[in-house]
């Protein structure tokens, strides 16, 4: 089988995955974007992604994702979503090719990020990471930091879509899901345009639809087991 047969057997399957959990939870499958995550992933699966007809794009690392978006082409046929940890000395090159940041979780990136849409000339979408507990690790502002923190990214010039989280490598993803929900209803109360809710990944996303996820970062289901960066 063709790498190009590969991936588009995974996508239907993860397609039929989201549309099967969206008539579980009574929604429709088009409230659900599907952000497919290519980190450690070649820039050529990119190309073939998009042939396939996928839109937006997940990256988690800055170098990695810099050199694969230096396509100008690439970069022109996919929304790129940066996903991963990011330090405030990254945002500047960041901003230069991602359309939406899910990965804000500190006023120091709010105002670097700010800084290098400003410069780049670039629209950025920029979602507040919310820690689900547990100590991941992985990042993200205590829930009840969430709404002060978006406060920020709305006085920054950045757009903002709204909340996201990773859940916990351990415990309950529904009750992770339901929690960002919370935020993400105290988000709103604010900034009544900030309806996004980036939650699921290849494990989860079927309790992410059911609790209201807007927008699914999806990588091993679609790509297969990560191997090393070629
Ligand atoms: C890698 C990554 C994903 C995708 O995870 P899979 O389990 O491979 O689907 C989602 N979100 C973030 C932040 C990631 O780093």
């Amino acid at each position: 089988m063709s790498r190009r047969e590969e991936l588009r057997h995974h996508l239907d399957a993860v397609r039929e995955r989201i549309a099967a959990a969206c008539a579980v939870a009574g929604r429709r499958p088009e409230e659900v974007t599907l952000v497919t995550v290519t980190k450690n992933f070649p820039g050529s699966d990119i190309d073939l992604l998009a042939d396939l007809g996928v839109t937006a794009i997940g990256e988690s690392k800055d170098q990695e994702a810099a050199a694969k978006f230096s396509d100008e082409g690439r970069r022109a046929r996919v929304e790129v979503h940066f996903v991963g940890q990011l330090q405030s000395n990254k945002a500047d090159s960041v901003a230069g090719y991602a359309d939406v940041v899910h990965s804000v979780d500190r006023p120091k990136v709010v105002g670097a990020l700010a800084k290098g849409a400003a410069r780049a000339g670039r629209p950025l979408t920029a979602l507040v990471q919310v820690d689900l507990g547990e100590a991941t690790g992985r990042g993200g502002v205590d829930p009840s930091r969430a709404v002060d923190l978006a406060d920020e990214v709305a006085a920054s010039g950045l757009a903002l879509g709204g909340v996201m989280a990773v859940a916990p490598l351990h415990g309950d993803p529904a009750r992770a899901f339901g929690r960002l929900r919370e935020v993400s209803e105290d988000v709103r109360r604010r900034h009544p345009e900030a309806i996004w809710v980036s939650a699921g990944m290849s494990g989860d996303l079927e309790a992410a639809i059911l609790h209201g996820a807007t927008h699914l970062r999806v990588g091993s289901a679609i790509l297969g087991s990560r191997p090393p960066l070629r």
